[in-house]
């Protein structure tokens, strides 16, 4: 393979490798190129690293991940991990963005990364064997490899209801929050939405305004997180485990190393089932999904015991009975959506200032300049805050313009849902590589688990082609075929389909009804990637620039 791509007008830059976005996935992607030798030049929208850790600076955001888990393996750097030690079981937003920072500058990180550019077209040329990148600011740069690093949750969701540029007020998203902050003292808030953002960001809000207004569409089963400063024996305790612990993460379903137990909850006695759901609720956390029982996601009978459980706890913890029966999921069962983790959501409703809505019975006709207006009564407020999610998943693929052979365009190509190979590469697409992209675990894991485990099997791939001098990888349209079957044929024996819910885009007006994250598992979808590398990257067709046929992939 020639390391550097042919550019014939000598204007562009010129890198062996272009990756899109500097968050977890960006950092350790660019840290694993450079480990080739490849000339590497990374383009970051914002102004500093972080991804999403930079862009949701709303009050309350943290990780819903433990800590002790959200962060990058030795496979990052030994010395990061044993320096590195968080203050909390659920670190928070500003401590999240430090560690990335941390990380950035110990491995020197920074000097390959271009701020404030934001990908406006990456076009492929198959004469040159390489993908043409324009950014928004007109600068061009080429490279023979393309790998897309923008975070699934990073293409802000604002509904278009009527009149919303007419607010006189301030509006907010939680995704592009402003750096210096909001002061909300005094203020009447429309908090807009209830999923994990809003869960985290609702309690914070209630403690400065006068008034907050909680618009709720569908309600979610919230679990409590019981975030607590860390203690530093659990801390050290961990890290002396770290290399058993991570190894079960990836090898687990979900990229966490917990106890998971095969058992359904209708083979438990009600005493026995709720004393575990008891237990696994004091505990905190994805627990309550993960170590209680292993069948909620295809088992409707056993997912009905743990949903009855937790909206037996949400009616316990809100005194007002209205408000909490309307906080009690009904139309969709437990972990179909994503539960967010709550640290005092629930009790937020229980203050005299925060009022919840319901915007299902009653949607939200219009903003007008005062306020929101749902049915006859139009809320008056100094704030509206947009919790209202993403475009997840591909509408930050899509806002790139993604061009591939004979100018097919990604967003054409999955008209009618992502189709992929592995969720890491698509046909039709040569050297691009996609990191937690659809079709590939993602969002249903622990997603530094699914960073590194994507990462290393791009980067083997790119090492795999410069030892065997081959210039372009693309997977066969058979191979694609194969796993996009194989990923509907996994996502339909489970309930996840017949939920509306933004893993199935259903929160995008006109969006392909799919799964889009693969639901096989962490551990399965790495077994699976791990053969196909073994045997010569079997399902890519990997071929020399200069060659008609393709080169023999073993
Ligand atoms: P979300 O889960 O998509 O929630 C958006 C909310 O806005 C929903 O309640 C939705 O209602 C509501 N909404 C959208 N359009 C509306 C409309 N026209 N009228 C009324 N309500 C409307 O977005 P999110 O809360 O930002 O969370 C997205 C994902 O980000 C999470 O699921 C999670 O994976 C991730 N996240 C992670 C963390 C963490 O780990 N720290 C924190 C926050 C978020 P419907 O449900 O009815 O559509």
């Amino acid at each position: 393979m020639r390391r550097t791509a042919q550019t014939g007008s000598g204007r562009s830059a010129e890198f062996d490798a272009i990756v899109v976005g500097a968050g977890f996935s960006g950092l350790f992607m660019l840290h694993s190129l450079r480990k080739l030798g490849l000339t590497v030049r990374v383009y970051e929208q914002g102004a500093g690293v972080g991804g999403t850790w930079y862009w949701n600076r709303y009050p309350g955001a943290r990780c819903d991940s433990e800590s002790v888990y959200y962060m990058f393996s030795d496979h990052m750097s030994e010395e990061i991990l044993s320096e590195w030690t968080w203050s909390e079981r659920y670190a928070a937003q500003p401590e999240i963005l430090r560690y990335l920072e941390f990380v950035t500058d110990k491995m020197d990180l920074r000097r390959d990364i271009q701020f404030n550019a934001r990908v406006a077209s990456a076009v492929y040329d198959s004469g040159r064997g390489c993908w043409d990148i324009r950014l928004a600011d007109g600068g061009t740069a080429s490279a023979r490899f393309l790998i897309t690093a923008v975070g699934c949750l990073s293409a802000t969701n604002t509904p278009s209801f009527p009149g919303i540029d007419t607010f006189a007020g301030e509006s907010y998203h939680t995704g592009a929050w402003p750096h210096e902050g909001v002061d909300f003292t005094g203020k009447r808030v429309a908090v807009i939405g209830t999923g994990a953002t809003a869960v985290q960001a609702v309690p914070e809000i209630a403690k400065q305004a006068a008034h907050v207004w909680v618009f709720q569409r569908t309600p979610n089963y919230d679990i409590p997180g019981r975030n607590r400063p860390l203690a530093s024996d659990y801390a050290t305790a961990v890290k002396a485990d770290y290399k058993n612990l991570w190894q079960k993460a990836r090898e687990s379903g979900f990229g966490l190393p917990y106890q998971v137990v095969e058992r359904s909850a209708v083979d438990y006695a009600p005493e026995e089932r709720q004393a575990i759901f008891e237990a696994a609720w004091a505990k905190g956390g994805f627990y309550m999904g993960l170590e209680t029982f292993s069948d909620y996601l295809v088992n409707k009978e056993s997912n009905d015991t743990v949903s009855e459980f937790v909206r037996g706890k949400i009616r316990e913890m809100v005194k007002d009975p209205a408000t909490s029966e309307l906080l009690a999921p009904k139309d969709h069962p437990f972990f179909t959506k994503r539960p967010p983790l709550e640290n005092g959501y629930y009790e937020a409703f229980n203050r005299d200032n925060v009022t919840l809505l319901d915007a299902r019975a009653t949607p939200i006709e219009e903003i007008t300049p005062r306020g929101v207006r749902m049915g006859e009564h139009e809320y008056e407020v100094d704030a509206i805050v947009y919790a209202t999610g993403f475009d997840a998943m591909t509408g930050a693929l899509f806002g790139m313009g993604i061009t591939g052979r004979d100018g097919l365009r990604l967003r054409d190509k999955w008209r009618d849902g992502p189709r992929t190979y592995l969720g890491l590469t698509t046909h039709g697409f040569p050297n691009l590589f996609l990191i937690t992209g659809p079709q590939s675990p993602s969002v249903l894991s622990n997603m530094p688990v699914s960073i590194e485990q994507n990462v290393e099997w791009i980067a083997g791939l790119v090492q795999y082609m410069l030892i065997h001098d081959l210039d372009a990888a693309e997977p066969a349209r058979e191979a694609e075929d194969t796993w996009v079957a194989h990923h509907d044929e996994v996502a339909a024996a489970t309930l996840l389909l017949g939920t509306d819910s933004w893993w199935v885009g259903a929160n995008i007006p006109g969006k392909p009804r799919t799964l889009y994250p693969y639901v096989g598992g962490v551990g399965p979808f790495r077994v699976i990637c791990q053969e196909v590398a073994d045997k010569g990257y079997e399902g890519l067709v990997l071929t020399r620039h200069d060659a008609t046929a393709p080169a023999p992939a073993g």
